[in-house]
């Protein structure tokens, strides 16, 4: 979130901010951050994370930043709720400088509840600062779209499938199938190839959850359903055959304690050495 900081430090946060792509969590996460931002105290680094202002917005207990809520479930954001917005609006903050209105999935909104929500973007009072997150910039009117600041999150809602990750994957499922450990400890320095450690880290998280997906389609396989969800299901199918259906859970389990292990920062060269063992191990009869 460097690029925000920037903005937010330099006293240039505009009133109006679309944030778009990514996932509906990562975009609500990014709008409470550049709240506790405007919220903040701090003379220096905002948000600092420790003053009432930053804990109150953490706990959405700050009364000057207002989220209206809207789960996939909403059909539509009425005018008459941006109306009343767009009056509160117009009175003070009630203790910080900055008041700060985020809203939810806000290409609910028709055109008139747009336009409504434009007559406050036009002459905004100096103090507010209104975040509307969805998918795309393009569900919002143009006239909203040219007033605002857009914060691109980046990777699509579902990102695309890393090719490279997914026949890794492959090639390690099978090889856990086959007789000899080699084969698989011939795949695992792929996972140490990069001078950058947080790319081989994201490399082998990546393969991890496809493997995951190659478990549970084999599992499901084994129930005589046909529902695959993961890119290889040829080698499900070879599991299957190959494996229990107790065998492919814990198969799960471990690939998923593995990834936990990288998300906690543990010993990467210690997760290296174990994940052939690790993986063979809950593979075996
Ligand atoms: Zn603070």
């Amino acid at each position: 979130m460097r690029n925000i900081d920037i903005k937010l430090e330099s006293g240039t946060m505009p009133s109006a901010v679309i944030i778009e792509r990514s996932t509906e969590e990562k975009r609500l996460e990014t709008a409470l951050y550049i709240a506790s931002a405007l919220v903040c105290e701090s003379e220096e680094k905002k948000p600092c994370g420790n003053c009432m202002a930053c804990i109150k917005a953490q706990s959405s207990n700050h009364p000057d930043i207002f989220v209206l809520e809207s789960d996939s479930d909403r059909k539509l954001i009425k005018v008459d709720e941006i109306r009343e917005i767009r009056s509160d609006a117009y009175i003070l903050p009630n203790e910080a400088s900055k008041k700060v209105y985020i809203i939810e999935n806000a290409g609910l909104m028709n055109e008139q509840a747009q336009n409504a929500l434009l007559k406050v973007f036009e002459e905004p009072p100096e103090y507010a600062c209104f975040i509307l997150l969805d998918k795309s910039r393009n569900v919002f009117l143009e006239t909203i779209r040219s007033r605002a600041m857009i914060i691109d999150l980046g990777q699509n809602e579902q990102p695309e499938k890393d090719e490279n990750a997914v026949k890794i994957a492959s090639d390690m499922a099978q090889a856990i199938v086959k007789p000899y450990e080699l084969a698989l400890m011939e795949i695992t320095p792929i996972f140490d190839k990069d001078k950058d450690k947080e790319k081989n880290k994201s490399l082998l998280k990546k393969v991890l959850s496809e493997l995951v997906l190659i478990f549970r389609d084999a599992a499901v396989y084994k129930t005589g359903a046909n529902s695959t969800v993961s890119s290889a299901p040829d080698t499900a199918k070879l599991l299957a055959e190959r494996l229990t259906a107790n065998e492919l859970i814990k198969l799960i389990a471990a690939s998923d304690k593995i990834a936990e292990a990288i998300d906690r920062n543990g010993n990467y060269n210690l997760i290296l050495t174990r994940l052939c063992s690790t993986l063979r191990s809950a593979a075996e009869h």
